[in-house]
């Protein structure tokens, strides 16, 4: 390829492209990730990876839509918008994040009639990514991670149908049944304390195995865990959260459980706030198109942060030009300043030029 499309024409080419297609790119990127061991650091619990799911929001606009775009009313002014139910393959304690296969959350058939038309939302999206994707997280052994929304009856029960765990943040005031058998029921507890140069940290783990969570005279056991940390010197809480979990808590893995649950917000950290502010422009508006291309946009997007994830944990000359730059920003600024000013055959080509210019010679 000479020369690259302008801007309107890739975006018409890729327009009639389904999200899904990108599907098996993501299943194979991880594939190679496991090829090459990259994997092995996420295999946290259990011998398994942990699964972060979040919806987020990559497009509005009061005036571009397109067939599949999503709508909010307010104020008498509606915004078209578009987004996904995003998994990330997280580790406490690890940056470097992994995210398979997105699910797109969108109407279909709308046809114009887009006030009337009843929405696709986050939760149908996450069940949708189950179904398909829920065959390749098994051998993985997947735990699956999300906040509140997931802590529903049907969620729980499409991730054990596909063989797989959950911990789900689960706040007592939107699950007013589980908080109520919480109150009645007699917990065990541990408590250890920590000295972190200033303060001592009380980390208080409580929890109640045997519950249930329901819907629809459905019942399906479930187990609670709740963690607060309190600082004795400035006599405070100064963290706590709650999770349902399909796992048996016990005294030797509630505080591995508390940390996998903890590190869902590394979805929103390392994922969604790099894509969004870190280099990547997701919610830039690349071009809309009628039917797929803001979809297909978003997805591309992804594929670029999940082959330099995969670079990050299994490409010796990418780990070694990434090593000469404090910032990742000035790496990736030294890779585009070579890109535009020589013509290179291969990628590698690049990167040694990257590393040679890097080392002074
Ligand atoms: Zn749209």
């Amino acid at each position: 390829m000479k020369e690259i499309s302008c801007n309107n024409q890739i975006t018409r080419l890729i327009d009639g492209i389904e999200p899904g297609e990108f599907d098996g790119n993501f299943k194979d990127g991880l594939g190679l990730a496991e090829e090459y061991s990259g994997l092995e650091q996420y295999k946290v619990l259990d011998g398994g990876v942990l699964i972060a799911l979040d919806g987020v929001w990559y497009h509005s606009s009061e005036k571009v839509r397109c067939e599949h775009c999503l709508h909010l009313t307010k104020n008498g002014k509606t915004t078209y918008y578009h987004s996904m139910t995003a998994a990330v393959m997280v580790r406490p304690g690890g940056e470097a994040v992994l995210p398979p296969a997105p699910e797109m959350i969108r109407n279909e058939g709308a046809e114009g009639n887009y006030e009337k038309h009843k929405q696709d939302c986050e939760r149908k999206a996450a069940a949708r990514l189950l179904e398909k994707h829920g065959k390749y997280y098994k051998p993985l052994r997947a735990t699956v991670l999300g906040d509140d929304v997931y802590a529903n009856h049907g969620t729980c029960k499409a991730v054990l149908g596909q063989g797989l765990s959950f911990i789900f943040t689960c706040k007592d005031e939107s699950h007013p049944w589980i908080a109520e058998q919480v109150e009645w029921g007699i917990p065990e507890t541990l408590k250890t304390t920590v000295w972190m140069g200033r303060n001592h940290l009380e980390y208080r783990y409580k929890w109640i195995n045997g519950l249930e969570n329901r819907a629809d005279g459905e019942k399906l056991p479930v187990n609670y865990l709740a963690f607060e940390i309190y600082n004795r010197e400035k006599g405070k809480i100064t963290y706590k959260n709650s999770w349902i979990i399909d796992k048996t808590i016990t005294q030797e893995n509630v505080s591995l459980l508390t940390e996998c649950g903890r590190a869902r917000w590394k979805i929103e950290n390392e994922n969604n706030n790099v894509l969004k502010n870190y280099g990547y422009h997701l919610e830039h508006n690349f071009g809309h198109g009628e039917n797929h291309a803001s979809e297909v946009y978003c997805v591309l997007n992804l594929l670029a942060f999940l082959v330099h994830g995969l670079m990050i944990l299994c490409d010796e000359d990418f780990i070694k030009a990434r090593g000469y730059f404090g910032r990742r920003d000035e790496f990736y600024n030294a890779l585009r300043t070579f890109f535009w000013a020589f013509e290179f055959q291969t990628w590698e080509d690049l990167l040694l030029s990257v590393i040679a210019h890097a080392r002074g010679g």
